[in-house]
């Protein structure tokens, strides 16, 4: 076993969080190094790659949420609900001046 936090040659260099009997601890990725000392599932390239791709699902996702549409139109209706309290209230002043 090699020391926590010690970096093997020729395998990933990304230290990666595991789970073991004593709770949660970080130790080095078991792939080899792909390029640029990184795995392929490490190396920036890769996880930019799916970063991007997980974004673009989580927008995906926003937009058909129909709690997120109800909440678009919840904020439109607010704003109108307010308008409409505000005409009534200046019609209200219009009509006690008289
Ligand atoms: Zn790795």
């Amino acid at each position: 076993m090699p020391k926590l936090g010690s970096v093997r040659d020729g395998y990933c260099k990304e230290q990666v969080v595991q789970s073991g009997l004593r709770g949660m601890f970080t130790s080095q990725c078991s792939f080899k190094i792909w390029k640029d000392g990184y795995c392929k599932i490490h190396h920036p390239e890769s996880v930019a790659i799916r970063e991007a791709k997980k974004a673009k699902l989580y927008e995906e996702k926003q937009k058909n949420d129909p709690w997120n549409i109800i909440s678009i139109y919840r904020e439109k209706l607010d704003k109108a609900n307010a308008r409409i309290l505000e005409l009534e209230w200046l019609l209200k002043e219009r009509d006690e001046e008289h």
